[in-house]
């Protein structure tokens, strides 16, 4: 009993002096050691740094407004829809998406061009929104990066000396790593977005199927996987909460021909003149 009681306190007098924050998506305390204003200095610090680590920002307005559009749909009916999101498309080839804390949310051209319609999408970057609603990227920073580094750099002009490079510093964010437990929050997390923006949730599904099948063609060529858990898991209690909860909603969108001109169109036109000076 005393035991017991020891733990508590021991345990509430940890979290008072280290900081713990509340999930908005399950409700619980989970320990957090960057505090919640910090998130959008770090996201804008590291932003521009990934951008010029996957290749750039894809040149065509027209393809940035659709993803910055169907992103905002989903961030205006997430947990957090008072923080300034920002939805961009990267040059990288690889087949991938990540999110900075903050609400910086990229998507890659290798992903862009696998996707078919705009529910797929809107999956993509459901799953992504959901990590940085959650803080996910935060306390994995915090612990994989360490605290002191991670505020100086997004706090000052120039990363500590000695400490990393930026560039170093930024593919360590790049590769950090969520749990299975924070990868099924952010699924399934991400699946009620895309729900209550109107999008159907099978999409996510299709979206999982696609990477499966693309990593079975070729091993090793989505690069989503080097952070992420296989899918087939993620597709099983997927489906399961589509039949529990979302069976039978009528006029969801999937968007297949929105998306064919506002994405595979585009990205297409782009290559055309290239072939034609052949
Ligand atoms: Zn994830």
């Amino acid at each position: 009993m005393f035991k017991k009681f020891g733990l508590l306190i021991s345990g509430l007098i940890f979290c008072l002096c280290s900081g713990c924050a509340v999930n908005p998506i399950t409700g619980e305390e989970q320990l957090m050691l960057i505090p919640e204003e910090q998130d959008i200095a770090i996201g804008r610090k590291y932003a521009p740094e990934v951008e010029k680590e996957m290749g750039g920002r894809i040149d065509n307005q027209r393809l940035q407004n659709y993803i910055d559009y169907v992103g905002q749909r989903i961030a205006r009916v997430s947990h957090k829809p008072d923080l300034e999101y920002h939805f961009v498309a990267l040059e990288d080839k690889s087949i991938n998406a990540c999110a900075l804390p903050g609400g910086y949310v990229f998507v890659t051209k290798g992903m862009l061009k696998k996707l078919e319609t705009e529910a797929q999408l809107a999956a993509i970057l459901a799953h992504e929104t959901a990590h940085v609603v959650a803080r996910h990227a935060s306390a994995a920073m915090s612990r994989e990066i360490g605290i002191g580094i991670l505020l100086s750099a997004a706090t000052s002009e120039k990363i500590p000396e000695g400490v990393l490079v930026a560039a170093d510093l930024t593919r360590q964010i790049l590769g950090l790593k969520y749990s299975r437990e924070n990868e099924r929050e952010a699924d399934l997390a991400g699946l009620s977005y895309m729900v209550r923006a109107r999008y159907d949730p099978y999409g996510m599904v299709e979206t999982m199927q696609m990477l499966q099948s693309q990593n079975q063609q070729e091993a090793g060529s989505v690069d989503f996987f080097s952070t992420h858990p296989a899918p087939q898991n993620r597709m099983a209690y997927l489906m399961q909460r589509i039949r529990t909860r979302y069976y039978g909603l009528g006029g969801l969108k999937i968007g297949k021909e929105d998306y064919r001109e506002a994405v595979l169109e585009q990205l297409n036109n782009e290559n055309k003149p290239l072939l034609n000076s052949r």
